[in-house]
């Protein structure tokens, strides 16, 4: 005799399980992910990002001045992916409704008057890639047998009104959860979406782009999970970006401090603050494909087998370096303190810098579709006010991440050794002894990347 639902759910051992644009993107693809829930009985909430493709179409509508037919072009394309996905249903009616509600929602937001001046509008319009996918997604869960409901993830992911980039309020949002979503996946497995929350006026906020990795990290938090699986289209996390090299390998398992460090050093396959939630409640952190899940993967945790100098390699786009200089900061210690003062009004966030007695550099991550993280001309006239800048672009940051870098000898010696036929701009031994970065020439930074990746991890 089958059990009913509730009374096999166990709340000491959740699972949360988090699927990605790739493992959403049809209805194939989305097949195995409902094998994969339906095989965990511990899984009770999913988070889904939009089907592959979808948030870079919504991206576009948001920010790209268009003639109507292109917007409509546009539109098109996005009703195309899930519109396939509805058809392949076995029973589209069930969502059918709600499906074409969120398309008049996508319509009347596309050709919105203002919707490349308003960032709520942004948001609001970006956030129906996983209002879409993971309304259907719980229609193929349900098809499969299984018992799930689609979970409006706004009612609990409560943020500021930063939008394009807003702020998790974690205590809220635990409160939140205990209240609405506790209950509710004790009675179905809940279908919610990534990347999306609300303002406590109840606007839609985004969490920044990849966002939908933190969500479920958010919400593992939040219910006390005691496990986070993270569903995506590589067998784990890499020595580096597979699509760099193919001599990348998957790593068995990582430590949360490495896992930190790759996210924030640019291994995608993590948005930067995923780790951050699982580190404050000792959470195990599972990274594997969803088309693979036979292979298995990667585990991330507070303690590892093995503490090895050289962990992985990751790369970081998109940076600028500014070089302020001035003949008086000789003479003035209250220089830094004005530039680094102009540098967090803008929210901008410095990751290397280096220091000569009349000049700084720092590097800046600047990427083209960010909201917070972009040097603009208000920042930089307001720095020409104090002293001289230059900014010189086409610069990525190549990090190794592992253990014990500062302080044992040959451990960066060897590093240097791999690196040196490339031009470095700039070196940094991090505050911690988990990374070393470099600055590259954005033309250079594959051979960088393959450079060390031969020398520290192929020999
Ligand atoms: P999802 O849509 O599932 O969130 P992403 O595209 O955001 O997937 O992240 C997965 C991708 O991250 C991989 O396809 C891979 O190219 C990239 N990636 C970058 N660094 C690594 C790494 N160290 N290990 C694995 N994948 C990585
Ligand atoms: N759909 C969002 C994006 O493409 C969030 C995510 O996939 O994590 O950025
Ligand atoms: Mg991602």
């Amino acid at each position: 005799m089958t059990q009913p639902v509730a009374a096999q759910f166990d709340a000491s051992a959740l699972n949360v399980a988090k699927f990605g644009g790739t493992s959403v993107a049809d209805f194939t693809a989305m097949q195995n992910c409902a094998k994969i829930v339906l095989n965990n009985p511990a899984t009770r909430v999913v988070v889904v990002s939009a089907a592959a493709g979808v948030t870079n179409l919504l991206v576009e509508l948001a920010h790209k001045a268009m003639t109507r037919d292109e917007i409509n072009a546009v539109v098109d394309k996005i009703k195309q992916i899930e519109l396939n996905i509805l058809h392949a249903l076995a029973n589209p009616s069930a969502v059918e409704p709600k499906l074409n509600e969120l398309f008049e929602q996508l319509e009347e937001l596309a050709h919105h008057e203002e919707i490349l001046h308003r960032p709520d509008l942004k948001d609001a319009i970006l956030s129906l890639g996983e209002r879409m996918s993971s309304l259907m997604f719980a229609e193929v869960l349900n098809q499969h047998g299984g018992k799930a409901e689609n979970f409006d993830a706004r009612n609990v992911l409560v943020t500021d009104n930063t939008f394009g980039e807003a702020v998790p309020q974690i205590a809220t949002i635990a409160a939140r959860c205990d209240k609405l979503l506790q209950p509710a996946m004790a009675q179905a497995i809940q279908v919610t979406q990534g990347f999306i929350g609300a303002d406590e006026q109840g606007n839609t906020t985004t969490l920044g782009r990849g966002g939908s990795d933190y969500t479920a990290a958010l919400l593992a938090e939040a219910l006390n999970a005691q496990t986070y699986e993270i569903w995506t289209d590589v067998t784990g996390v890499y020595t580096t970006d597979p699509r760099i090299t193919a001599a990348a390998r998957p790593l068995a398992e990582l430590s949360f401090e490495e896992a930190a460090e790759m996210a924030t050093f640019g291994a995608k396959v993590l948005h930067p603050a995923t780790m951050v939630p699982a580190v404050r409640k000792n959470i195990r952190v599972f990274v594997g494909s969803s088309k693979e899940p036979d292979k298995g993967g990667t585990w991330i945790a507070r303690d590892c087998a093995h503490e090895p100098h050289y962990r992985a390699i990751t790369r970081r786009k998109d940076q600028v370096m500014v070089t302020v200089k001035t003949p008086k900061m000789l003479y003035a210690p209250g220089f830094l303190q004005q530039v680094f003062g102009i540098i967090a009004s803008h929210n901008l966030s410095v990751d290397l810098v280096t220091t000569s007695e009349i000049a700084v550099s720092m590097t800046i991550d600047n990427p083209p579709n960010s909201v917070r993280s972009k040097i603009n001309q208000e920042t930089l006239s307001e720095l020409r006010e104090i002293c001289e800048v230059k900014v010189e672009e086409g610069f990525d940051l190549v990090t190794v991440v592992g253990n014990n870098m500062h302080s044992e000898a040959g451990v960066s010696s060897r590093i240097f050794n791999a690196l040196r036929e490339h031009n470095l701009r700039m070196i940094c031994y991090g505050a911690n002894p988990h990374n070393i970065s470099f600055l590259v020439n954005a033309s250079d930074s594959d051979n960088v990347v393959k450079a060390l990746h031969r020398d520290l991890f192929e020999s």
